[in-house]
């Protein structure tokens, strides 16, 4: 790698900084930066800074838009009365793309983690009962993650919001499709069972 010009290796490995990129990979795309027009790389170039200026987060749900409101905020047609509560922008993301829920999002931005010094005051949990006392919300789903973390932030909120005259539910959990009983570890297969359903 070191035989190549030193603007080339620059590229390279500020490429290899990347989250799920390796060396081999930040060459190929450094190479294929070479390889592109002046107008492709300047594109690309404003891209990346477009991004770290314009994207915010939308001032309700705290999702990422380049406007005050993002898409789903800004969208009439979703339900008003149900909340999803998620940790990062990119689990809304993902559920999203699933297409199963219409209602609207609000994101903590983390998990509690004391360990780590974070606590309430640092997720967006104040602006969570904000909104669910203004709004009229009928119930709120938390779809924490459920490792350690998001399984205590998921209780929280649950006995936090308890007070409120608000339906509160957790995403189910189990066994993934297409995944083998034996191979899957117990607390899921618990949790499977406890929430198993008639079909
Ligand atoms: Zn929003």
């Amino acid at each position: 790698m070191s035989s190549y010009p030193p603007t080339l290796l620059r590229l390279i490995k500020q490429f290899a900084k990347l989250p799920g990129i390796g060396e081999k990979t930040a060459t190929r795309l450094a190479l294929h930066i070479l390889n592109i027009s002046s107008q492709g790389a300047a594109s690309l170039a404003q891209n990346i800074l477009d991004v770290k200026e314009k994207i915010k987060l939308c001032s309700v749900c705290f999702g990422l838009a380049d406007t005050e409101l993002c898409n789903i905020c800004a969208d009439p047609g979703r339900n008003n009365g149900v909340l999803c509560v998620v940790e990062e922008a990119d689990d809304l993301m993902a559920l999203e793309k699933s297409g199963v829920f219409k209602g609207r999002y609000h994101v903590l931005h983390g998990a509690l983690s004391p360990l780590n010094g974070i606590g309430p005051d640092d997720l967006k949990i104040k602006q969570l009962v904000d909104r669910i006392r203004k709004n009229g919300i009928k119930e709120v789903i938390l779809a924490n993650n459920t490792d350690v973390e998001g399984e205590a932030t998921a209780s929280y909120l649950a006995k936090l919001l308890s007070s409120l005259p608000v339906r509160v539910t957790r995403i189910a959990s189990g066994i993934p499709i297409g995944c083998d009983i034996k191979y899957t570890d117990q607390v899921t297969l618990k949790r499977a069972m406890e929430g198993r359903r008639g079909i």
